[in-house]
């Protein structure tokens, strides 16, 4: 037999496969939304920033508070199954994850920084833990949604379930949670109100993946940001700048996630034209100061009212 008399095979090609992207809440929309520029060089074309500070804080806390209820739920060691961790405890599960990021080369820009981040997990580990440990339901929940043309996906850091209220057929009793390494948005300054609204409409996103996964809403959703602990004269209560609420039994709570989703999917489109040209212009408003105090673009940045000073070695 000769190779001719298969000449004549019509085999059909296999249709090829449109991969899907997925975008995440905090990591796509979230930086997109507060800057295109700086998302397209540091979160698409992978630039190294000169200083990740930002980056080492919020997730020493995160992966942190993360041990510390493993820890409880006897997770790492048995014989510690319902035991708040000590103090001790504290810092030798930060010192460990501390380790771990600075071998991928992730490390506090200073030791004072260092200091902070452990002082603000010893006071939230035995302020909040006897309280929350016992009743969380999960960590670092991974959870998703196909869109059609792109995959929805966030990441709960705590399903916490509150069995004291009352039942409602609509909502689970749970709550979810979201740490911030950062002190609550100062409503008084421009983008405060603006910083605040971006934080609700990701619980709001978060609210409705929970639901598609589990078929009915948590009761609530709660942003605790964590450095309103630091330099806490009252370590029995929570100061009340380190929690704020969103209710999502409410009776508008169709119309604000559909909002929500709208806002996502929006935000994907923006951000896929900005993809297909590799293309990412300054914003036409400057972010707040705090985002481009430590941004390496902001030396060459047109979206800048006032200039940084160019310092020389
Ligand atoms: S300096 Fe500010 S506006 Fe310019 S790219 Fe950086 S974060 Fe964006």
């Amino acid at each position: 037999m000769s190779w001719r008399d298969y000449d004549c095979l019509n085999i059909p090609l296999k249709s090829s496969v449109q991969m899907k992207n997925k975008y995440s809440i905090t990591s796509d929309i979230l930086s997109f939304q507060l800057c295109r520029r700086q998302y397209g060089f540091f979160g698409v074309r992978g630039y190294q920033p000169a200083h990740v500070v930002q980056y080492w804080y919020g997730t020493i806390l995160h992966q942190v508070l993360d041990k510390l209820h493993m820890h409880y739920q006897g997770l790492l060691d048995e014989s510690t199954v319902e035991r708040i961790p000590t103090d001790e405890e504290v810092e030798i599960y930060f010192n460990a994850v501390d380790d771990s990021l600075r071998a991928r080369g992730i490390r506090a820009i200073n030791s004072s920084l260092r200091k902070t981040a452990i002082n603000v997990l010893k006071i939230f580990n035995a302020l909040e833990g006897p309280k929350l440990y016992p009743n969380v339901i999960d960590t670092e929940c991974d959870l998703q949604s196909d869109q059609g043309n792109y995959i929805l996906h966030g990441v709960v850091d705590l399903l916490k379930e509150i069995s004291m209220a009352k039942y409602t057929k609509d909502y689970d009793k749970v709550e979810i949670w979201d740490y911030k390494g950062t002190k609550f948005p100062d409503l008084s300054i421009k983008y405060g109100q603006e910083k605040l609204d971006r934080y609700v409409f990701q619980m709001l996103v978060y609210a409705e993946l929970y639901k598609l996964k589990n078929g009915k809403y948590p009761l609530k959703g709660k942003l605790y940001f964590m450095n309103e602990l630091f330099g806490n004269s009252n370590a029995n209560e929570t100061p009340p700048e380190a929690v704020y609420v969103v209710e999502f039994r409410d009776r508008d709570i169709n119309e604000k996630i559909n909002s929500a989703l709208n806002l996502f999917s929006n935000t994907v489109t923006e951000i896929e034209s900005n993809l297909k040209y590799d293309r990412w212009d300054p914003p036409e408003q400057q972010p707040d100061k705090e985002t481009c105090d430590i941004c390496d673009l902001r030396w060459n940045c047109s979206a800048l009212t006032k200039k940084y000073p160019m310092r020389y070695p």
